[in-house]
C-alpha cells in the first residue's frame, strides 16, 4: 500500500533520505526535518493511511509501544523531562502531510514551546 505522490511513503521506501531512529514490523521513527525541540521524532506506519482516522485499530498496540519506547529513549538520551505526543488529523487540525504520523516532542521545563 504505497501512494506514489506521498513524501512519507518515499521515506519508508528509502527514496527520500531521513534520519531513522526506530523500526519495528509496521512503523518507523524518523527525526522531524523541522524539529520543535532536539530529538523531535515522527512515528510513521510503513503502510499508507491518510491519518489515524484511516488506520486500523489493530495497529494501535504497536503504535503505543513505539510511542512509549521512543519517549523513554528521548528522556534518557536527550535529557528530556517529558514528551508531548501529538497527532494532527485533517487540515483544520494542522495536518500538512497526509500519511499518518505521530509527533513525539521532547520537553523540558521552561523550554518555551507552545502549541
Ligand atoms: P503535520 O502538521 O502534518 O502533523 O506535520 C508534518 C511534519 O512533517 C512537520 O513537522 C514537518 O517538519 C515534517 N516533515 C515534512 N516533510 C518532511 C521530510 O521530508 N522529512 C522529515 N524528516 N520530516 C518532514
Ligand atoms: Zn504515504
Amino acid at each position: 500500500m504505497t501512494n506514489q505522490e506521498c513524501i512519507f511513503c518515499k521515506i519508508v521506501n528509502g527514496e527520500i533520505e531521513s534520519k531513522e531512529v526506530y523500526e519495528d514490523d509496521n512503523f518507523i521513527g524518523i527525526l522531524d526535518a523541522n524539529p520543535k525541540t532536539p530529538g523531535h521524532t515522527l512515528i510513521i506506519p510503513k503502510k499508507h493511511f491518510r491519518n489515524i482516522l484511516d488506520m486500523p485499530t489493530t495497529l494501535g498496540n504497536e503504535l503505543l509501544e513505539a510511542t512509549k519506547k521512543i519517549s523513554l529513549k528521548l528522556i534518557k538520551e536527550k535529557k528530556a523531562e517529558g514528551t508531548n505526543i501529538l497527532i494532527n488529523n485533517e487540515p483544520s487540525a494542522g495536518q500538512l502531510v497526509f500519511h499518518m504520523h505521530a509527533h513525539i516532542i521532547p520537553r523540558k521545563k521552561n523550554d518555551k514551546i507552545t502549541f
